[in-house]
């Protein structure tokens, strides 16, 4: 499931190999994954238009081009490639950016977001209007204060996109795991300690994470062995609890993480 550091990856993909090849058409094979254009419209407009320095913002991509901007969102499935001209199709490529000097293919099974072309500025910040600071660069005054104002449990205030941009389901267990924090703690009940603790754990996560493309699954992060039958903590061998928190599957240590 792409989160920060996958979409940080997938912007690496487009500044490595992207800037400044010149878009020569933009094959749709599944006009299902177009936000508020057409395929015709996406081709017409970013015809001769050259891919620019791209950016990043919360689980966002903004592919620049000195024309309008492509916004890519990959949803639960999707991923961005960079590949040779005239490379084969996968099965689930649903846009191909056909350059002067390669293709960039945007591919996703379940289609739960997709693409969306931004003409100037302004239609940038409409689509990223609502969303919280980026939780790369977020600072830590900053990030203790969105806590105390939120009364519902940790694990989805800290997944909320309107609250922190970039974090899903993967590295907000992952974070209060090596916070040691119950993720059904009310986010406001957490002391200055503990939010400061949460902060640097969450910089720490993200950074190797960023470094590696995804949230690495190391045999000794919660990630290594979340999804193995009878999965036992890392750190102290206890068995994991698992259970639905704000609707979606969370995974703690009992012991690690113990309810306040
Ligand atoms: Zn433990």
């Amino acid at each position: 499931m792409p989160e920060l550091p996958d979409v940080e990856g997938f912007r690496e993909v487009v500044a490595r190999h992207a800037v400044g090849r010149r878009i020569e058409r933009v094959d749709v094979a599944d006009a299902g994954v177009l936000r508020g254009v057409t395929a015709r419209q996406l081709g017409d407009r970013l015809h001769s238009h050259r891919f620019g320095k791209p950016e990043r913002y919360g689980k966002w991509l903004i592919a620049r081009t000195d024309g309008p901007a492509v916004l890519m969102h990959f949803g639960m499935t999707g991923s961005l490639a960079w590949l040779g001209s005239g490379a084969p199709r996968a099965r689930y490529d649903r846009v191909v950016f056909v350059t002067d000097a390669g293709e960039l293919h945007y591919s996703d099974m379940r289609k739960l977001q997709g693409i969306r072309l931004a003409q100037g500025p302004d239609d940038v910040d409409r689509v990223l209007a609502g969303l919280g600071p980026d939780a790369l660069t977020v600072g830590s005054g900053e990030f203790g204060r969105l806590l105390t104002r939120h009364r519902r449990a940790i694990k989805p205030t800290l997944a909320d996109q309107h609250v922190l941009a970039g974090l899903g389901n993967l590295l907000v267990d992952e974070i209060l795991w090596r916070a040691r924090i119950n993720p059904r703690r009310p986010a406001n009940s957490l002391d200055p300690g503990e939010r400061d603790g949460l902060y640097r754990q969450m910089r720490r996560v993200l950074r190797d994470s960023v470094r590696q493309g995804r949230v690495p699954a190391k045999p000794s992060w919660l990630t290594g062995v979340r999804g193995q039958p009878e999965a036992r903590c890392p750190r102290c061998g206890t068995p994991l609890s698992r259970g639905r928190i704000g609707g979606r599957t969370t995974v703690w240590c009992p012991n690690c993480q113990r309810a306040a």
